[in-house]
């Protein structure tokens, strides 16, 4: 019997003995291709570079407290990720993964505005249909009602506007650039009801992830959010805990709106898996209140700046800037989409295949016409995860029912050395899935 806590009990979970390129093995020896468990494998399993960062860095320092010591790994890091990132960020909060950059960056964007005089703003802004993570602070700004409602009474009140959702919220007869424009000016509106002098941040996901499956937002609405930040003085937060470090064919998604936030949060493929590691990165402007105010950030954790963490994150953006890889995820990306929409495109449950980069999704609807969802009853999404992993695919599926509304969806990120053979068996061990699940399949 296993003494681990698995997140699902009533399943077995298959035991992961080892990892070559995109597959995962397990402990019979089957090779799974691994198409994105929740996004975070952009190198793949066995990437030499960032192994020998891992071995050589344990054997120098395993640990020093940031309190006292910082490392050589977090200071190359730093710099090699404020040379790459855009605007006027400068400087870098290594955290242990998601939820803690988002939770950083939420009490980073409240100190800013108790050092700079203004401690009547406390708001935070945030999106329906939205993950940044499952602390608590991080939970109470994610929109999605499936995670919140068991733990509403813990959450601190935080307001949520629509997200930028082409396919289902467009009404037809409106151009994209007008709804783009119109759903960004909610922002302005939920800023105004509240009360501009007590908003302190609106936090995004400039691709949507694990609650719609690979939503971009329409060209010109992050310029439009940008503006009114600007105006009203509102920090912007962007997370990019999955859709970052490359996976959209940019190293930061951000780069794509041509904006920049004042505070950027990263995990997931900074690590990519071969250490657990975030960062949240902020404005010059920021942290220089806080270094002329207090000079201390009220935050922290035992395991911030982790010299192990910070020496195999630093191979991962080394590869993945040496390499140009984010270019590759982009070229990959769009014969991703090709091939999805070659197999899919006229599948009579499929309404929409989307996404940048290598960062994709399906949306599973019962009327293409309509856009209706299947009855959440029916489990699809679980159903999909399962039979998906039998046929040896690991893929991401949600129920977007869950919200009551949209249908579900298939999210797909894999590695981004993935090549044209491994997106054929994808499209293959999907279609296979897809057969069985959805019985009217073609
Ligand atoms: N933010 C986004 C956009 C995410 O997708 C996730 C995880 O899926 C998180 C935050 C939380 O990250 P973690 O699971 O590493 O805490």
């Amino acid at each position: 019997m296993s003494h681990v806590f698995p997140r699902h009990s009533k399943s077995t979970l298959l035991t992961a003995t080892g990892g070559d390129g995109c597959y995962l093995i397990d402990s019979t020896g089957r090779r799974i291709l691994d198409c994105g468990d929740a996004a975070v494998s952009c190198l793949g399993h066995s990437n030499a570079r960032v192994i020998k960062a891992v071995q050589d860095q344990v054997a120098k320092i395993a640990f020093a407290h940031t309190g006292f010591m910082t490392s050589e790994p977090a200071e190359a890091l730093a710099d090699l990720l404020i040379e790459k990132a855009p605007g006027d960020l400068d400087r870098v909060y290594f955290v242990s993964g998601g939820s803690e950059a988002t939770e950083a960056a939420i009490k980073l964007a409240r100190q800013y505005y108790l050092e700079t005089g203004q401690p009547e703003r406390r708001r935070v802004i945030a999106r329906k249909q939205s993950y940044h993570g499952n602390t608590l602070g991080a939970l109470s700004a994610g929109g999605n009602a499936w995670r919140r409602t068991q733990f509403a009474p813990l959450l601190i009140e935080m307001t949520h506007i629509a997200p930028c959702y082409e396919y289902a919220e467009k009404p037809e007869g409106e151009s994209a650039h007008a709804y783009g424009q119109r759903v960004a000016n909610e922002l302005e509106e939920e800023i105004l009801r509240l009360g501009p002098e007590t908003v302190m941040a609106f936090m995004a996901e400039p691709v949507v992830g694990a609650t719609l499956g690979a939503v971009t937002a329409v060209d010109g609405y992050y310029k439009r959010i940008r503006e009114i930040c600007d105006q009203y003085g509102v920090l912007l937060i962007l997370d990019e805990v999955m859709c970052g470090m490359g996976r959209t064919g940019h190293l930061f998604a951000c780069d794509y709106d041509g904006i920049a936030p004042d505070i950027l949060c990263i995990a997931k493929g900074l690590g990519a898996g071969y250490q657990p590691i975030g960062a949240m990165l902020c404005t010059r402007h920021i942290y220089d209140s806080i270094a002329q105010g207090s000079g201390f950030f009220q935050h922290g954790h035992t395991y911030v700046g982790h010299p192990v963490a910070t020496a195999a994150a630093l191979a991962v953006v080394q590869e993945l800037t040496e390499h140009d890889l984010p270019t590759r995820a982009g070229v990959m990306g769009d014969r991703l989409q090709s091939a999805l929409e070659l197999a899919f495109g006229q599948h009579p449950h499929i309404g929409d295949i989307r996404g940048r980069g290598l960062f994709r999704g399906l949306e599973i609807v019962a009327s293409r016409e309509t856009k209706a969802p299947f009855d959440p009853s029916l489990g699809l999404a679980g159903k999909i995860k399962k039979l998906a992993l039998e046929n040896g695919l690991i893929c991401y599926p949600m129920s977007g029912t869950r919200d009551g509304k949209n249908g579900d969806h298939i999210l797909l990120a894999p590695p981004f050395i993935i090549e044209d053979a491994q997106i054929d068996e994808l499209v293959e061990k999907l279609s296979k899935t897809l057969k069985t699940v959805i019985p009217e399949s073609t």
